[in-house]
């Protein structure tokens, strides 16, 4: 599927030539304009990487990139610095940023760094080598397509990274908690419920009897278990 890129700068122009670009390259972008928006975006919407100036109205961007973390988000950030001054790459970094840009970057460069650090996430499907198919069910991972008996399944864009991960893990035990780090980005185990929904959704469009699944498994106390 499309990585889904979140990019927080408050440059009109730059906004769109850089957006522009990423979108050429295949990404899908959301955008913020300023500080503020860009930590409300980025905690409450799926994103597979976040580009973030440091120079921002409202919430300055290492305050942004520090709340971020705080939220228990794991989503890779690449950080804009403004100014090419050592301390700003390293407060940068130790707010939790994974890689900087130097302004005025070029383009390659940014799309390199890009590139980079989508390969570096666990759920890129281009470093994971699992099934793409199991009883009647087919997985296109390059275009998020799902069939059910040769029909499509109509997925959201959560639902496929939360298969993506089970077929990846055949067999394996999986815990609530793995599956929130792993496939929603929080480091934090708060939000189980979720998995649960998600899972039983799932169910309801993958399982011929969703209350008598047949391929994800719930294993009481521990989690859940995928068999093809
Ligand atoms: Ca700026």
């Amino acid at each position: 599927m499309n990585p889904n890129i979140l990019f927080v700068e408050d440059e009109e122009a730059l906004r769109m030539t850089v957006g522009d670009l990423l979108r050429k390259e295949g990404y899908a972008v959301d955008y913020a304009a300023d500080g503020d928006d860009g930590l409300q975006k980025a905690t409450s919407l799926p994103f597979d990487l976040i580009i973030l100036d440091v120079m921002l109205p409202g919430r300055h961007g290492f305050v942004v990139c520090e709340e971020i973390r705080r939220a228990g988000l794991i989503t890779p950030i690449l950080m804009l610095t403004a100014r090419s001054q050592t301390e700003d790459k390293v407060k940068g970094l130790r707010t939790g940023a994974d890689d900087y840009v130097t302004k005025p970057f070029n383009m390659q460069e940014l799309l390199a760094r890009v590139e980079a650090l989508l390969r570096r996430t666990p759920n890129n499907p281009e470093v994971q080598t699992g099934i793409d198919h199991f009883g009647s069910i087919r997985i296109d991972r390059r275009g998020t397509s799902v069939t059910r008996e040769g029909v499509a399944v109509n997925l959201s864009a959560r639902e496929f990274q939360l298969l993506r991960y089970f077929v990846d893990h055949p067999g394996a035990t999986i815990s609530r908690k793995e599956l929130l780090t792993q496939v929603w980005g929080y480091s934090a185990s708060a939000f189980t419920r979720t998995v649960d929904v998600h899972v039983a959704s799932l169910r309801q469009k993958l399982e011929a009897d969703p209350r008598q699944p047949r391929f994800i498994l719930t294993i009481p106390r521990l989690g859940y278990k995928f068999v093809p």
